[in-house]
């Protein structure tokens, strides 16, 4: 049977909700939606790595994409994409196509047109406080920002949407 040689990015979370910090996950464990979407379009998924669970486990809390923003926490980034995107270079030689990389709005890392923002360290005793102290900003997360540069690095043009999981049914 012919192959689609179509393919498409989504972040890790979207395959495996189990990724994210303990008490944000909104489904039991993939976005159904999006992935029959693409499986019904016969696009081949690439899961990208869990930035944040690579980096900190899964008892990591939720942080804001200021705290994120370390030289550190942007070589892991690029240290976990180089396969990736090295691996969309020799896809790209042979004539596949990647269709588009799906993010996560609001996450510090992952999001794409807006990150959360705000919460600067320190003590907090609950985590309803926390989030009071987080506020929506527009762009992209530090591991998106990271993707965009070693997309453009290796001349590989590819679009980029969200998924808003505020609206996830
Ligand atoms: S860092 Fe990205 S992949 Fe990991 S849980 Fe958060 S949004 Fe999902």
């Amino acid at each position: 049977m012919q192959r689609s040689k179509k393919m498409v990015l989504l972040a890790h979370c979207l395959l495996n909700v189990n990724s994210k910090v303990d008490g944000l996950a909104l489904y039991k464990g993939a976005h159904k939606q999006t992935i029959c979407k693409y499986i019904e379009q016969d696009i081949g998924i690439i899961q990208l790595p869990c930035p944040e669970m690579t980096y900190l486990g899964i008892n990591r809390w939720g942080m804001s994409k200021n705290q994120y923003d370390t030289p550190k926490y942007r070589k892991h980034c690029r240290g976990i994409l180089i396969d990736i995107v090295e691996q969309l270079v020799d896809y790209k030689r042979k004539g596949y196509e990647i269709q588009e990389i799906v993010g996560i709005d609001g996450s510090p890392s992952c999001g794409v047109n807006y990150h959360s923002h705000g919460y600067t360290g320190g003590m907090v005793e609950t985590a309803e406080k926390q989030k009071k102290l987080l506020t929506e900003k527009q762009g992209a997360g530090i591991f998106m920002e990271e993707l965009t540069k070693l997309l453009r690095e290796n001349d590989l043009q590819v679009k980029k949407i969200a998924i808003d999981e505020k609206e996830t049914p």
